[in-house]
């Protein structure tokens, strides 16, 4: 079948894994930009059109949107959506995921662990807003924020007040959060496919940071998730309704706690970490939504 990955950039390693592993399964694999893709919308024939040309035959997309894209990215995988053409993700779900508070709200509703947050839009009473959370030390992140900038950590209430009293008057919008001090600059990516955590990490942040992201110099090495941490992991793929998510949790006393989720989770990390072939998991996946939709077809 012909499979298309939606990509801004041919040569990154996850492209390139999801290219390769769909080779090897026997598959036709194009890497689409969904910047060069055109949108034609007209009643009952949605079509797009790629560097002038048609597109006719894709089966299944792999979107790997990047947040600065997400309205137009999106609107491309809806579209082919509207073509009835199968998406590892749908582009509900990565819209919804690109909301951090958004998902909190889900997360919170569905009674998943998360640190303590709130959120305000009136910004004179700041005090009222650190002792929300409890007061330093505390966690400020920008809402828009992704690989660890824009999240800062405030030891003193003094500290915090500043912080969020610049942010505001830079017209940010962020999030106050209770800072997990026994996570000690590590938290875990789990990696879930299709109702399953096919490869989980820890990644611990370079010596006096308390950011983990591997992008700000943090290092991942193999972990077995608790149960609750699989559990956990599992359960907020589900309710954010991802079939492909990367779960971001921190280990606390009071067990694991979501830090956000990702909808186009890097591979490269993982894989390497791991050692598994998840790029192939994907791919077995995503021809499995095409294989069921011709026996839907079939059986009708
Ligand atoms: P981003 O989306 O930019 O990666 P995160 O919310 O994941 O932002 O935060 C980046 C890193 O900072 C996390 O991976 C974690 O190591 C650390 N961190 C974030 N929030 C907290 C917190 N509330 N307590 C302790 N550490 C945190
Ligand atoms: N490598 C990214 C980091 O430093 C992770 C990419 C992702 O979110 O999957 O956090």
């Amino acid at each position: 079948m012909k499979i298309a990955i939606l990509s801004r950039n041919a040569k990154l390693y996850s492209t390139k894994r999801l290219v390769e592993a769909g080779q090897q399964r026997g598959h036709e694999v194009v890497v689409l930009d969904h910047l060069k893709c055109d949108l034609v919308i007209e009643a009952g024939q949605p079509a797009i059109i790629y560097r002038g040309v048609k597109l006719t035959d894709v089966d299944a997309i792999i979107p790997r949107i990047g947040a600065s894209v997400t309205f137009y990215g999106t609107a491309v995988v809806r579209q082919f959506e509207m073509m009835k053409v199968k998406s590892a993700v749908n582009s509900q779900a990565i819209v919804r995921s690109r909301d951090k508070l958004r998902c909190m709200q889900i997360l919170s509703r569905e009674g998943l662990g998360m640190p303590k947050t709130a959120f305000t839009n009136y910004s004179k009473d700041v005090t009222q807003l650190i002792a929300q959370v409890g007061g330093a030390p505390l966690v400020i992140k920008l809402l828009e924020g992704t690989q660890g900038l824009g999240v800062v950590l405030a030891e003193t209430d003094k500290a915090a007040e500043s912080v969020i009293e610049a942010f505001h008057n830079l017209k940010a919008r962020i999030i106050v959060q209770e800072f997990i001090s026994e996570s000690k600059g590590a938290d875990i990516r789990a990696f879930v496919v299709n109702g399953e955590v096919v490869g989980a990490m820890k990644r611990q942040g370079k010596e006096g940071e308390f950011r983990s992201n591997l992008h700000r110099g943090g290092t991942g090495q193999l972990i077995k998730l608790s149960r609750a941490e699989k559990a956990a992991a599992l359960q907020a793929a589900k309710v954010l309704d991802l079939a492909i998510a990367g779960v971001d949790m921190l280990q606390s006393e009071r067990g694991p706690l979501i830090l956000e989720v990702n909808s186009s989770p890097g591979l490269e990390g993982i894989e390497k970490t791991t050692k598994t072939d998840i790029a192939s998991k994907i791919i077995e996946y995503t021809a499995n939504l095409v294989e069921q939709k011709k026996e839907k077809r079939a059986s009708k």
